[in-house]
């Protein structure tokens, strides 16, 4: 059995189109199928929506959030549940193009564990969203071992190995894309063209997308602490050449009153160097502090599913 993997949060206006479409995808492969839905606190009617698409389709299982806990955690719920052999994280807005489906389990029958849908045209996205995620790209590969596949979205088929690897995975900050690249696998990458959304509107905004960067680079490397380090030692090194440099001028020169500008730039540049420093202290101290708490990453209301 495979199970489909669906986060949804406002997703109202899409879900219909998506049951029709996946329907139609699925019903052309001979494995059985079942739709994990994960309602993330949706404000507007998606329970319901999906509760009617549950009453006609025993397949579809829903798993209600008490609150919005973002889709990383929506995901985590659904991986958590999900009893296939196979799962297929998916987007409910048709993005992800659910005719990729039946080629993703034809590579997955071949032995493949894990098989990534790598997007070749983001056309769809705008211009600064798609340059804002390869900067990111860039800067994480850099410094985070291992490194995430450059255009891959959640949406790809993990086998049950990978499943049961990344229930091990207990932490509370899910960076969903860099947990699935940390638990490795035998990997094979389809190509597939990115659509734009069928309706309603992307759920991230830019400030919610510049804290899922902050939690991807966070979550899988220290180099921003250890650039303290190296960014300290070069200023002390220098800021002693210099000193050395001004006691022996004064020796031969004499005393001399120096520019009073220059000083208070040099002040600003330190104090401001340190608190950045103390920023990114700050930043992981936070997520060791929450981490510590070990509170469930998400919370249950209700889960519907079929008796049979
Ligand atoms: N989503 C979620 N919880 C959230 C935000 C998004 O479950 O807090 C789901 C959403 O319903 C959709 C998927 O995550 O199925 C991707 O969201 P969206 O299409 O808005 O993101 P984009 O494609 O713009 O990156
Ligand atoms: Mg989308």
């Amino acid at each position: 059995m495979i199970s489909i993997l669906c986060p949804c949060y406002n997703e109202e206006a899409v879900l219909d189109l998506f049951f029709e479409k996946i329907s139609e995808v699925t019903a052309k492969i001979p494995e059985e199928f079942e739709f994990v839905c994960v309602n993330d606190g949706s404000k507007d009617n998606t329970l319901e929506v999906l509760k009617n698409h549950a009453e006609k389709d025993s397949r579809i299982k829903i798993i209600d959030l008490s609150r919005n806990f973002g889709k990383e955690a929506a995901l985590t719920a659904a991986i958590d549940y999900c009893k296939g052999d196979a799962a297929i994280p998916i987007d409910v807005d048709l993005q992800d193009p659910p005719e990729l489906i039946s080629k993703m389990i034809e590579k997955w029958r071949e032995g493949y564990e894990v098989i990534l849908a790598r997007r070749t045209d983001r056309s769809s996205d705008s211009y600064l969203k798609r340059t804002t995620a390869k900067m990111f790209y860039r800067l994480h590969n850099l410094i985070s071992n291992p490194e995430i596949p450059e255009n891959v979205g959640d949406f790809r088929l993990i086998d049950r190995k990978v499943i049961n690897a990344l229930k091990e995975l207990k932490e509370s900050h899910r960076f969903m894309k860099g947990l699935f690249a940390w638990a490795g696998f035998k990997t094979f990458t389809l190509d597939y063209k990115r659509n734009a959304r069928s309706s309603g509107t992307s759920k991230f905004n830019g400030w919610k997308l510049w804290n899922l960067a902050i939690e991807g680079i966070t979550s899988f490397s220290t180099a921003p602490l250890t650039l303290w380090l190296y960014l300290g030692g070069a200023i002390a090194f220098s800021a002693f050449a210099y000193g050395f440099w001004i006691f022996i001028r004064t020796i031969i020169f004499g005393i001399e009153l120096p520019g009073y500008a220059s000083l208070v730039c040099l002040i600003l540049l330190f104090g401001g160097l340190q608190l950045l420093g103390v920023g990114i202290l700050g930043e992981y101290l936070g997520r060791t502090y929450i981490e510590s708490k070990q509170r469930p990453v998400y919370i249950i209301r209700e889960i519907y599913e079929s008796e049979s």
